[in-house]
């Protein structure tokens, strides 16, 4: 049997707002490039400041308020009077499910029912479980929140991996150089391909290590719908849950007219939300997506949505019923995932990890990991392409968050652009003469690799590269006598502590592009007290 589509003006004019909203996300997400030295448009962050599940999950955790979250009142608004039109119309993830939902229809059962099912409760208790969570200071919008799950996955996987295919394109074509006569294929691709480099891709191509598992969490959520189109919008999204309770008085909502209802279902048939709960009867204000794909389905006209002030309904919506055993369980499970997300001696402050360094601006661990959403904006803009997502580093509470890596990218001296666009001031704004001064870690060396401790060599990379006017590296003469018996001068490069602020430029430009001989890690990181075992000022260090 063919698959009953609507294509009616109102369900049309809904797809291309939605396409239009995608596109605008899309857009943001390419304008947020490396700019080194300028100021970024308070813009980039704008979609995230609509979304608001992040400042009610972020507020709770970290016992604070952002202003900068007032926005998402505009979006709580049109959600009390309008009903879950954001999820129908605007969310960006939601589209991208609508699309790939279309993609698999052919292989789902013909005339698959989307009625209400209790399963869809599941996401009201997912939400429950995050704010008891967030209560307890742990924030794990990470792989819940929509929004941050599509910029992550835009900006960490999908886009490098597109500049990627294009850059190697367009070598191949370039070295190949094929042609007819004297005329070159590249005339034509080389112009195309830098107008496409100058527009949409970053100049320093940006990999990340751990884009395969963002990517594969992207496509399991994407790959739900297979299972049942918009799965994640019905069954898992806290954000859809947040907004279904918003919706649950609504001011417009869907009228039967019963005598003109033939009970064809054709409503039920075309359903995003599954809110109807059988042929033409039912519908649940709190499920609908305001697809309009129901109305416009109805061949019967007997469906329509009118505006009725709350406490004049006639005909009462049915609610969602959530029990309060399942609400119990929920919280028991926030408490239980609080507990877990908690355990490593990292989130509790006992011990550093190494490797973590953050941001410059970051706030100290714990405040961080209440803030951060690990949405990827700050590892879009580093013009270094420095900050990368966390794998285990920081712990499971801290998944996906940015660590900078100054093997791949260093901390430019004259940038301060992840502290402008964090949307959750997990990363403080901080003026450029404040942020040189912060300290992200310490540099090392490891005398058993570095040229003039190792191999009698003189090497000066690093002191020239250290951005510190001062130098944070300075040299120490030294005569070493070789294995022919020569005594040679050399100069022994030193780390002064008291100048160094781990910006990793110099573990970036070392010659050993394996482990390089100079090393940062989080020691001395500004962040923490207690992660400083060098005390003093730093005068009347022995070297
Ligand atoms: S620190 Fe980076 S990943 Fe975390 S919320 Fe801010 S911009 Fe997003
Ligand atoms: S880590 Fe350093 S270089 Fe990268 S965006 Fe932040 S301030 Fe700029
Ligand atoms: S990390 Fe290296 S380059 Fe940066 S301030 Fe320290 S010594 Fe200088």
């Amino acid at each position: 049997m063919s698959r009953f589509r609507v294509r009616t003006p109102t369900v049309r004019l809904r797809r291309t707002v939605q396409l239009l909203v995608l596109a605008l996300f899309l857009a943001v997400v390419l304008a947020a490039r490396p700019q080194p030295g300028q100021r970024l448009p308070v813009w980039l962050e704008s979609f995230f400041h609509l979304d608001p599940l992040i400042p009610v999950v972020t507020g709770l955790a970290a016992h604070a308020v952002q202003w900068a979250f007032l926005l998402s009142v505009v979006t709580v608004v049109v959600t009390v009077l309008l009903g879950r039109v954001f999820c129908g119309w605007f969310c960006p993830l939601g589209t991208v499910h609508t699309l790939v939902g279309r993609l698999f229809e052919r292989w789902r059962p013909a005339r698959q029912r989307e009625h209400w099912h209790r399963g869809q409760l599941a996401k009201y208790y997912v939400l429950a479980a995050l704010l008891v969570l967030a209560l307890f200071g742990v924030q794990w919008l990470v792989l819940l929140d929509p929004l941050v799950i599509l910029y992550r996955t835009l900006t960490v996987a999908l886009w490098p991996a597109a500049q990627g295919g294009v850059e190697s394109t367009a070598t191949a074509i370039y070295q190949a150089d094929p042609g007819v006569g004297t005329w070159r294929v590249t005339s034509v691709t080389e112009p195309v391909y830098r107008t496409v480099r100058d527009l949409l891709f970053v100049k320093q191509q940006q990999s990340f290590p751990n884009s395969g598992f963002v990517l594969g969490f992207f496509l399991f959520i994407t790959g739900l719908n297979f299972v049942q189109r918009r799965f994640w919008c019905r069954y898992i999204c806290p954000l859809g849950a947040l907004l279904g309770l918003l919706a649950w008085r609504p001011w417009l909502v869907r009228k039967l007219d019963t005598g003109a209802c033939n009970q064809c279902d054709l409503c039920g048939l075309t359903c995003h939300g599954a809110a109807s709960t059988g042929p033409g009867t039912g519908w649940k204000p709190q499920e609908c997506l305001g697809c309009l794909n129901c109305t416009s389905a109805c061949a019967a006209g007997g469906l329509k949505f009118r505006w009725e002030l709350p406490w004049r309904h006639g005909l009462a919506p049915e609610r969602v019923n959530l029990s309060r055993r399942g609400m119990l369980e929920a919280a028991a499970g926030g408490v239980v995932a609080a507990m877990v997300l908690r355990a490593s001696p990292q989130a509790r402050g006992a011990t550093f990890h190494p490797l973590l360094l953050r941001p410059p601006g970051a706030a100290d661990e714990a405040d961080f990991l209440a803030r951060c959403t690990a949405c990827g904006l700050c590892m879009k803009v580093c013009p270094t392409g420095g900050l990368h997502p966390t794998l285990f580093e920081a712990g499971l509470d801290g998944l996906f968050t940015p660590r900078l890596v100054p093997r791949i990218g260093y901390c430019d001296y004259e940038c301060n652009a992840c502290g402008q666009v964090c949307p959750t001031a997990a990363i403080r704004p901080l003026p450029l003469a404040e942020k040189k001064a912060v300290r992200l870690g310490l540099a090392a060396f490891d005398v058993g690799r570095c040229l003039p401790y190792a191999y009698g060599r003189n090497c000066m990379v690093c002191e020239e590269h250290c951005p510190v006017p001062d130098k944070a590296i300075y040299f120490a003469p030294v005569t070493v006598t070789g294995r022919d018996g020569v005594p040679t001068e050399l100069l022994r490069p030193h780390v002064d502590p008291a100048h160094c602020t781990g910006c990793g430029i110099c573990e970036n430009v070392c010659p050993f592009k394996d482990q390089p001989a100079i090393r940062v890690t989080s020691a001395n990181e500004s962040r923490h007290a207690a992660n400083q075992p060098i005390l003093g000022s730093g005068s009347g260090y022995p070297f």
